[in-house]
């Protein structure tokens, strides 16, 4: 057999590779009847205003709690729902349980805020993804501005045509439009000045890299300086040190996410810090508004 002829070489990369496309095809028979078992949840992590640190706002991110599996990472199944399609539909239903979350907030008396989602490059492709999310937000009684949407970077480069006449069409709509992980694709000054978009959200390597810190003082403040000469806000993620968050204070950047302030929680919890937390006052719907 193979094994017995290269044994020793080549069986555990073999292993490894088959153990992977077993696994995928595992999770591809299983997907749908996980999405109806409600096995996918909702987290959320908190997004706070750097100058009074005050939560404004938070960012959905799915879990998936396999009963036998345990937990699953995004960064594993995400890449994989985006290949075998069922991101358009795992999308969906994040976007609609974020929303009837929001409703149940606002129902409820506490500080009206919004939520970032993520659209998944595939989605962008669906012709039908602005009425998609008009019934959804309708359905909830909230306006496009309750909603951000994350699109990231690279995929702006990918197809920057069709891009931007549908992230156009959205934030025409009344949708935020975020870009995710800025700075970790390719995008060009000409190009960032074309893009229909309101937010950068810098990519967190940018944040948290060595090298990051040595030049970060040039380079954030590069990036914040033709942020708002573009009339676009900031938020940075994946900080996690006072040292970060001091540095990013300082310099000038809007919004912070990062596990130095909260990790991403289940609903419930979220709720109960947006009681606590929550400014009722100056928020980023208001925020988000200068740009409608
Ligand atoms: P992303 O949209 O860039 O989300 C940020 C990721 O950074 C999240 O990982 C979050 O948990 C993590 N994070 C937040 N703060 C910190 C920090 O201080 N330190 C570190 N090391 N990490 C931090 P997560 O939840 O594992 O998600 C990974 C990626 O999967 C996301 O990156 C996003 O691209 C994708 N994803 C997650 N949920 C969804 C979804 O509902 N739909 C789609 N299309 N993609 C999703
Ligand atoms: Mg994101
Ligand atoms: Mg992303
Ligand atoms: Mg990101």
């Amino acid at each position: 057999s193979i094994k017995g002829q290269y044994g020793k070489y080549f069986a555990p990369y073999d292993d490894t590779l088959r153990n992977r496309l077993l696994k995928e095809q595992a999770i591809t028979d299983i997907m749908e009847s996980a999405l109806a078992k409600e096995q996918f949840q909702i987290y959320l992590q908190p997004k706070y205003r750097i100058e009074d640190e005050k939560l404004v706002g938070a960012e959905a991110l799915v879990r998936w709690i396999h009963p036998e599996w345990g937990f699953q990472s995004p960064a594993e199944f995400i890449p994989l729902f985006e290949k075998n399609g069922f991101i358009t539909k795992l999308d969906q239903y994040v976007w609609d349980k974020t929303c009837a979350a929001i409703r149940e907030w606002e129902d409820e008396g506490l500080a009206p805020i919004s939520v970032s989602v993520n659209v998944s490059r595939a989605d962008i492709y669906n012709a039908d993804l602005a009425d998609i999310l008009i019934r959804i937000v309708q359905k909830h009684n909230l306006s496009p501005t309750h909603l951000h949407l994350e699109i990231t970077e690279s995929a702006y480069t990918e197809n920057p045509t069709q891009i931007i006449d549908t992230v156009r069409k959205l934030r025409d709509l009344g949708f935020i439009i975020e870009m995710d992980d800025f700075g970790s694709g390719y995008s060009s000054l000409n190009m960032l000045n074309e893009m229909p978009i309101d937010i950068l959200k810098l990519d967190m390597k940018f944040i948290q890299s060595e090298t990051a810190k040595q030049n970060s003082r040039g380079i954030l403040q590069f990036i914040i300086a033709l942020a708002r000469w573009l009339h676009l806000s900031v938020v940075a993620e994946g900080v996690e040190t006072q040292e970060q968050f001091d540095r990013l204070k300082e310099i000038g950047c809007d919004y912070v996410q990062g596990y130095y302030f909260a990790k991403p929680m289940p609903c419930h919890e979220f709720k109960k810090l947006l009681a606590k937390e929550g400014d009722a006052g100056e928020n980023s719907v208001m925020d988000a508004m200068k740009y409608t």
